[in-house]
């Protein structure tokens, strides 16, 4: 057998780059991440922020894998929120604000400390190819590593170009060089590449702003982690600002759209719908006055501050005009100002479920460049691209996250089986079952699986262990006994007097009914911890909708395991649109159940593709 530098090589050290060179290592295989700056790894090229609504789920995924960005954020967390608290589990989101320069650094330490793991400072210009297979990368000096699996994650840098205004500078974000020749490379490979955009706000000097006349905003009072293995914040924490754009800043920015990058026609890339630049929100909801900002410190001893709501690609002079303009920033300094930036993807439905280029052998793809925006849906990319390298380069079965489990198989999902014409960015709304894929039970989801490719520590998992235990003998308590509604009402408890017997268990599932409640009731529930206690809560207040979407879930399961071949002629079956068809080319969906969710795809073309299955593997 060959011998190879390393079994992976990962190109880029942001946060698709960091998790999957990461992941792979603590496989066990040798790896290695290049990057042009070994110093900017980690680093935050926009909002310094993790997680939120859908991204928090993410997050808390990741870790529940033993993935590094939870326990990063959670070192480096100024501020933490968690997202829709007053609305039920399923859709409620940690978020954390943080301190920028400590969340890089924590992800560099989580790397050094990393068995398996170098890190090559060096750009990488090309791919070493045998035919259709990767074997390894060509860096600016023309040495080559060679590796049997390479993962690009170079987010923004391919062909990236800067917008400040009328100003141009090639560059992968601001201050940092592009990636041209590596473009070049999956140019002449026949990928099909297309042009996105996003943007960054001006950042202000916080010794120019009037913070006394300000609202503020602390974070909460009960912090939640990310980590399932964190018990608390240890960075000192921090309020933000509140202030709002005026119908004065509207003018000046309308009075200047013809110089704004975006609306002056020099940008054809198509940007964030969910994350909109300050011009667009003012040109799409024209009847406005006024739009929210906050007003994010960057840090504990940084001198920046992040406006959160006016990115923009308008001119200096016109950026500082209407930052002026606003409430309490009135003799605001800009540090650096906002710009635009638009770069090439690649169609994510080029890649297979494990995110591997269909066209190269061992050639992956994750983060910013498969056409999605944000760092946690760029980390979680990189953990499907990093184990699933690993798997190959160990000659094990790959994993495939399914939509029913996690968010990450949502996110990879839509990402291959219907490409994007926008940044993806995850919502909660993208999953259809929500109501099990909560950020609070991502390790029962995921750990039992990380720990089956051998993707998760003994602290974790044993911890993890501990924490089932503590579950199940609280359900079994909850179970044991069951109650006549006469009992719970001469507890105190509120239910309707049908005369039914309900278990503790049944009860709590009622909604109205809290776990302290029922401590009246059978006193020795008093002894189940309060984590668990919550955790029993949760899960009770869905089980009967839970019921219903197990159904649900079965039957995709069940379209999941009808295979489509790949050597299945899609183009020859007969009854299907030449639009579907084509469609169904470019998507080339592995199973039924992706099928289903190629746009434009009807029931009746579902049934015609399964008895095409059908028919070949009678013909086989
Ligand atoms: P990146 O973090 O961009 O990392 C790419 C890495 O690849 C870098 O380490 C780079 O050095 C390396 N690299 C590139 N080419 C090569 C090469 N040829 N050889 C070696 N190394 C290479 N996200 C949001 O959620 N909301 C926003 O509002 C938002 N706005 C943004 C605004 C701007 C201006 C930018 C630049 C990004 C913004 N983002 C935003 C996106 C967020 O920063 C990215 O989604 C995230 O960083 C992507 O992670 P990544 O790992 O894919 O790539």
């Amino acid at each position: 057998m060959k011998q190879f530098d390393f079994g992976v090589v990962v190109i880029g050290g942001g946060h698709a780059g960091s998790e999957a060179a990461h992941a792979s290592a603590r496989m066990g295989v040798k790896t290695a991440l290049v990057t042009m700056d070994p110093e900017t790894i980690g680093a935050m090229s926009c909002n310094p922020a993790i997680g939120g609504l859908g991204k928090g789920h993410l997050v808390r995924e990741i870790d529940a894998l033993d993935g590094i960005i939870g326990r990063a954020a959670d070192k480096a967390g100024i501020q933490f929120r968690l997202l829709n608290r007053k609305k039920g589990p399923a859709v409620q989101g940690p978020r954390a604000q943080a301190d920028r320069e400590l969340f890089r650094l924590a992800i560099q330490s989580e790397l050094a400390a990393q068995e398996n793991l170098s890190v090559i400072q060096g750009e990488i210009v090309d791919l070493a190819l045998s035919g259709h297979v990767v074997s390894g990368v060509v860096l600016a000096d023309g040495s080559v590593i060679s590796a049997p699996n390479v993962i690009v994650t170079t987010g923004t840098f391919l062909r990236g170009l800067i917008h400040i205004g009328e100003r141009k500078i090639v560059g992968g974000r601001m201050g940092a060089n592009a990636s041209t020749r590596l473009a070049d490379t999956f140019t002449t490979l026949g990928a099909p590449l297309g042009r996105l955009k996003t943007g960054t706000p001006p950042r202000l000097d916080t010794k120019s702003i009037n913070w006394s006349a300000l609202e503020m905003q602390p974070g909460d009072d009960d912090p939640v982690m990310f980590s399932f293995l964190s018990n608390g914040p240890t960075a000192q924490q921090i309020s933000c600002g509140i202030t709002h754009t005026n119908e004065r800043t509207h003018a000046i920015i309308r009075d200047n759209l013809d110089r704004s990058a975006m609306y002056g026609g020099s940008i054809e890339g198509i940007g964030p719908r969910y994350c909109p630049s300050i011009e667009d929100k003012i040109v799409r909801f024209a009847d406005k006055t006024s739009h929210q900002i906050f007003l994010e410190p960057e840090g504990l001893t940084s001198n920046a501050v992040y406006p959160n709501g006016i990115s923009t690609s308008l001119p200096e002079d016109v950026q500082l005009d209407y930052v002026r303009s606003i409430f309490g920033l009135e003799s605001a300094v800009i540090l650096q100002p906002g710009y635009a930036i638009e770069y090439d993807y690649i169609d994510p439905r080029a890649l297979d479920q494990c995110l591997q280029y269909k066209g190269v052998s061992g050639l992956y793809l994750a983060g910013q460049i498969n056409g999605t925006t944000g760092y946690e849906e760029a980390a979680a990319q990189g953990l499907v691209a990093g184990l699933n390298a690993a798997l190959r380069f160990s000659e094990q079965e790959p994993l495939i996250f399914q939509r029913s489990t996690s968010y990450i198989g949502v996110l990879i999902d839509d990402l291959v089986s219907r490409g994007v014409t926008e940044p993806y960015r995850m919502f909660t709304s993208r999953a259809e079952f929500r109501l099990s894929l909560r950020a609070d039970n991502a390790d029962q989801r995921l750990t039992e699986i990380g720990q089956g490719v051998g993707c998760v520590s003994k602290q974790r998992y044993s911890k993890f262990q501990e924490k089932l235990g503590r579950l199940e003998a609280a359900r079994a308590l909850l179970s044991e006994r069951s109650w006549t509604s006469n009992d719970a009402i001469k507890a105190g408890i509120e239910v309707s007097n049908d005369g039914s017997r309900r278990t503790s268990y049944q009860l709590l599932s009622l909604g109205q009914v809290s776990f302290s409640d029922l401590v009246k009731l059978d006193g020795r529930l008093s002894e189940i911890d309060p984590e668990t206690s919550v955790q029993i809560e949760r899960e009770a207040l869905y089980a009967i909708y839970l019921e219903r979407q197990d159904r649900d879930i079965a039957a995709l399961k069940r379209d999941e395991e009808i295979l489509i071949p790949s050597d299945l002629d899609l183009n020859s079956i007969s009854g299907l649109s030449n639009e579907l068809k084509s469609k169904l080319e470019r998507a080339r969906p592995g199973s039924l159940a992706q099928a289903a969710r190629v746009e434009g795809m009807t029931p009746a073309g579902l049934s015609i593709i399964l008895s095409a299955v059908k028919n070949m593997s009678r013909v086989a």
